[in-house]
């Protein structure tokens, strides 16, 4: 199945299979993390410490005091796999 991945980082959107993205090198679920739950999503070239899960679980920081772009970041995230599906 082909999902959006979106780097949350840098903003790069591939359309992939779970598969594909994993060859690519970049950190998506299922192969790191999981769908709907909080975890890095980024491409090859983006780093985790920029990530939203690394705000949260190493810096501690309260996901309600995170700009809004961070927070769009989380819906989406706590929303898989519907808000990563392919708009026919
Ligand atoms: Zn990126």
């Amino acid at each position: 199945m082909k999902l959006r991945h979106i780097c949350e980082v840098c903003g790069r959107e591939e359309v992939l299979t779970p598969e594909e993205a994993y060859e690519t090198g970049g950190d998506y679920p299922p192969h790191m993390g999981v769908l709907g739950i909080v975890s890095p999503r980024i491409c090859p070239n983006c780093s985790i410490d920029e990530t939203v899960w690394w705000k949260i679980s190493v810096e501690h920081k309260d996901p309600d005091t995170l700009p809004i772009s961070d927070r769009i970041i989380i819906e989406r995230i706590l929303h898989e796999p519907e808000s990563i599906l392919i708009d026919d």
